[in-house]
């Protein structure tokens, strides 16, 4: 096969032989039109079709300080050569990943101890599960096991996280052997708390919560992990009040908390960290996308000192620790880190962050909070999502088989504009690269406004 292929060939090779994530298999392979694309820069990417288009979604929540900048390939590429790869194990060490590990303890939204470096969102979350396992086993609570998340939480696709993740898409078929993850509630007002105040909405998810510990025992649960803003289940963000009276529920019950800041972390909520927006306090920080701007794949599990120093302790018992990966404390990841973290210093991107935010929900709500099928206008920082419903006052959703939020994504990408319809529910989500300017904002709104007239 010849290199550069030309586009079509490029879409046949793609659709026979490309195993595409989260894709209908059958219909892709079948007549599958992948739109390929070829570069980037800032928040426009190109096509091969010679077509431009405002990626409002940062890719997948991540490229947060834009496409093709200089300083972080630069960075990866210096690294390359001076260091290519060097593993962590059996006390291996190079400098890039303890320089970052130190630059992340200094950030941590409440004091941290350790890091332990991987390379996705999935794994550092299965990471985090056996933490906590390793965690209590040590303090001779071996039945404290359980792992308490949220219906509609997204924290992965590895058999532990997709476990964890809420969304019954990720679980049709495969029969994930994981009873040992329980879900409780979502606070998302549409669904669960249309009509209560903040009080009585807190109040009734505080008691779903009360209720699983009380049936489940809290002697057999370890940890409850929960998103900041939840991204992917569609972009929820809690009422006033909600963290502070679930930390009070997990702390009476000795449950640890495990804050999964893949999406919020490092600046997309406005504040460095999502935990400082919503008043948490974790005991483990799982974050990864962001850290280094999706240039690289890496995680990074953020462990407090009163983890760490059980986990220090099994040692006695356990003797090394068995867990990491070829990839831990991969130096070319952590070298993109540290540049992508030095961009958002330096350009004020994490400030930037809050105000474009502020800009995008005006606009948002300027374009749909009258609109008949918008049931809802969510959003927080930099992330925002509309939900379309058939009927607003009811509230009444959409049948799926209609296909509603995934018409208007593909029609707002003929417009130039790619957003994202999310799983759960017919949200529309925009989360887009800090960098993006006010009137990109309001061409990426504009050209969703149409697609839903469109499409609606
Ligand atoms: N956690 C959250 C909150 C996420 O949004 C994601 C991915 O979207 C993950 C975990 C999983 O990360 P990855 O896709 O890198 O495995």
């Amino acid at each position: 096969i010849e290199n550069p292929v030309n586009a079509s060939l490029l879409s046949d090779l793609d659709r026979q032989h490309v195993f595409h994530p989260f894709t209908a298999l059958g219909s892709h392979e079948r007549d599958g039109a992948p739109i390929v694309m070829t570069h980037a820069e800032g928040v426009m990417m190109h096509d091969s079709q010679g077509r431009d288009y405002i990626d409002a979604m940062a890719g997948l929540w991540c490229v947060n300080v834009g496409y093709g900048r200089e300083e972080i390939a630069n960075a990866m590429r210096d690294q390359a050569m001076e260091l290519s790869y060097c593993h962590a194990f059996s006390s291996m060490a190079s400098d890039k990943p303890a320089i970052l590990a130190g630059r992340l303890i200094e950030m941590a939204p409440v004091p941290m101890s350790k890091v332990f470096f991987g390379n996705s969102g999935s794994d550092a979350n299965d990471t985090q599960a056996k933490l906590v396992w390793y965690y209590n086993n040590v303090r001779g609570k071996p039945a404290k096991k359980k792992i308490i998340a949220r219906q509609r939480g997204y924290h992965g696709v590895t058999v532990m996280s997709a476990g964890m993740t809420g969304l019954p898409g990720l679980h049709a078929g495969f029969d994930l052997p994981l009873s040992f993850i329980k879900h409780t509630m979502a606070p998302h007002r549409l669904w669960e708390g249309h009509g209560l105040s903040d009080a009585e909405f807190v109040a009734k998810l505080v008691d779903d919560l009360e209720q699983l510990i009380a049936r489940e025992g809290a002697d057999t649960i370890g940890a409850m992990i929960m998103e900041p803003v939840m991204g992917a289940g569609g972009v929820i963000v809690p009422p006033q009040g909600y963290y502070e009276a679930i930390q009070s529920v997990l702390d009476r019950h000795d449950i640890l908390l495990i804050a999964d800041e893949v999406i919020c972390g490092f600046g997309r909520l406005g504040s460095m960290f999502g935990c400082q927006a919503m008043g948490m306090k974790p005991d483990l920080i799982t974050v990864a996308k962001g850290l280094t701007s999706a240039y690289f794949p890496l995680s990074a599990c953020m462990v407090s000192d009163k983890v760490w120093q059980v986990l220090v302790a099994g040692g006695d018992r356990f003797g090394a620790f068995g867990h990491g990966y070829t990839y831990s404390s991969h130096p070319v990841g952590a070298a993109a880190a540290l540049a992508s973290l030095d961009l958002l210093e330096k350009e004020n991107l994490v400030e930037q962050a809050g105000r474009r935010g502020e800009h995008l929900h005006r606009r948002l709500q300027a374009a749909f909070a009258d609109h008949p099928l918008v049931g809802e206008i969510r959003g927080f920082g930099l992330i925002g999502a509309i939900e379309l419903v058939a009927d607003r006052d009811a509230p009444k959703a959409f049948d799926p088989a209609l296909k509603v939020a995934p018409r208007i994504v593909s029609a707002a990408r003929d417009r130039g504009i790619i957003s994202r319809a999310l799983p759960a529910s017919d949200s529309l989500a925009f989360s887009p690269p800090f960098v993006i300017t006010e009137a990109q904002i309001d061409r990426v709104v504009e050209g969703v406004r149409e697609a839903v007239d469109e499409v609606a």
